[in-house]
């Protein structure tokens, strides 16, 4: 089943012990889709400014990604600027040009609007709440922020964090979120705001998921070459919320989400492993059920 997405569509510009890259394509929305579209297809929503690439544009609706929702605005692209220092799990904004996203209004294509899987990924909570006003009762729909919109657009969020299903957030700002520093706990409260889950993403060490009755835990692939963890969270989250819309209409039960976990955190392996897309857009289906069976291995034992 089809899954939608709204969020940023970027210019990126990082710098990490290993590198420093210029104005590289990135945004949560572009990561999301690349790495869901190996699972499930994609509807995606977004605007980027003419200086974008039409090359990308066409790279992602080669694959299993619906770009009529994608708009091409006059003006320039969103453009991320950030570094990270040898704790990689902690991303440093230095500056934040919204450029074509101030004056974005998204409107849903008429096909997208029925669409069964939602996820709202990084982007204004007005936004977020926008989209949520044209879709028509979805199954489920998830949300992803960061300490940008917790810090100047706190209102807007807690209506949006209210109507969805999951949150899923790293573990920095939902501790920001909540002003709980236990993860348990924060995870406990947003519970008690309205989603029924809640996945934390804590880099190098795994994932979080828990409901009101049930916790798992996952780790990250353990790698020897890390590059750029940039787009890792939305990669996650796009093998995440993809396994889910894959599984066709059917009941989702505990375990689904179990996996649903195991393969966002195979996706986002590939995904630090070079600059930008470079890695997760080269994939093969084999390269991600050989990293799941790495990741059974990594954790099995016997008592
Ligand atoms: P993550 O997957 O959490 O590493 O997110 C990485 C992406 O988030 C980058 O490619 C950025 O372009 C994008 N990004 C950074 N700041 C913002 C923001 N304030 N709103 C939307 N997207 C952002």
């Amino acid at each position: 089943m089809s899954l939608l997405v709204v969020g940023s569509m970027a210019f990126d510009s990082i710098r990490s012990p290993f590198g420093e890259v210029e104005k590289v394509v990135g945004g949560s929305a572009t990561y999301f889709s690349l790495a869901a579209s190996y699972l499930a297809p994609v509807r995606l929503v977004s605007v980027v400014g003419a200086d974008f690439p039409p090359e990308v544009i066409r790279m992602l609706g080669s694959r299993s990604i619906d770009t009529r929702g994608l708009t091409i605005a006059e003006g320039r692209t969103f453009h991320w600027k950030g570094f990270y220092e040898y704790d990689l799990n902690t991303a440093h904004t230095v500056t934040t040009e919204l450029n074509v996203f101030r004056d974005f209004a998204p409107v849903l294509p008429e096909e997208y609007r029925d669409t069964p899987y939602v996820f709202l990924g990084n982007i204004a909570p007005s936004l977020q709440l926008d989209i949520l006003r044209q879709v028509r009762r979805p199954k489920l729909i998830a949300l992803d922020t960061m300490n940008y919109w917790i810090e100047s657009s706190p209102g807007p969020l807690r209506e949006v964090i209210e109507k969805v299903d999951i949150l899923m957030v790293n573990e920095g700002e939902i501790r920001m979120l909540t002003g709980e520093y236990n993860l348990v706990k924060a995870a406990r409260m947003v519970i008690g705001w309205g989603p029924g889950r809640v996945v934390i993403k804590r880099g190098e060490y795994g994932v979080l998921n828990l409901s009101d009755s049930t916790m798992f835990a996952a780790p990250a692939y353990p790698l020897e070459t890390i590059f750029d963890p940039t787009g890792a969270g939305d990669s996650f989250a796009g093998g995440f919320m993809g396994y889910l819309a894959g599984r066709a209409g059917k009941d989702l039960v505990d375990n689904d989400f179990r996996l649903a976990t195991m393969y966002g955190s195979a996706i986002a392996s590939f995904t630090v492993e070079a600059f930008s897309t470079e890695r997760l857009q080269n994939l093969t289906p084999e390269d991600i059920s050989e990293r799941l069976g790495s990741f059974l291995t990594l954790t099995e034992f016997r008592v």
